[in-house]
């Protein structure tokens, strides 16, 4: 198995972690935290399964931002930026959550699937992806992406 080792970092590098593989499936999320966290319109984000995330020993403040599904969003000591979210809702499945812009070798990246959270969306974006509204179906819509790609690998 080839052992690739991506590496992460957030805006003022103070932490540093690293991918095991390439992430699962990556999205734009227009859903309100996403935008209060990141401060702009939507959020990059990648998912990869929790295991293959080599964190570390870093200073990475965790917070629960919402429930059901709790999903805890770790924020640099530092720069205070969002560096890592990580949902532990599901029994034996670890998922983390990685804004694109803290993958410092983006040639792993697949393209993003689709627009999820869309009725939250503060500008119009004219591309080709196909855009979710509503809660539950952005929820279900981001659940079968990632079942799809897990079922595959
Ligand atoms: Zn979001
Ligand atoms: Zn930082």
């Amino acid at each position: 198995m080839q052992n690739i080792n991506i590496l992460c970092e957030c805006p003022c590098g103070a932490i540093k972690f690293y991918l095991k593989k390439p992430p699962l499936i990556r999205f734009h999320c227009h859903c309100k935290i996403c935008q209060k966290l990141y401060n702009s319109a939507y959020n990059d984000v990648v998912v990869i399964q929790s295991k293959n995330v080599l964190l570390g020993q870093n200073e990475v403040e965790f917070n629960k931002y919402r429930r059901p599904p709790a999903l805890d969003r770790g924020i640099c000591v530092q720069c205070k930026s969002p560096v890592i979210g990580f949902l532990r809702g599901i029994p034996g499945l670890g998922l983390a959550f990685i804004n694109v812009n803290n993958i410092q070798d983006k040639s792993s990246l697949e393209g993003p699937l689709g627009h999820i959270f869309y009725h939250r969306k503060k500008e119009h974006i004219v591309d080709e992806l196909p855009k979710f509204k509503g809660y539950w179906k952005s929820q279900i819509k981001l659940c079968h992406w990632i079942i799809i790609k897990l079922l595959a690998s």
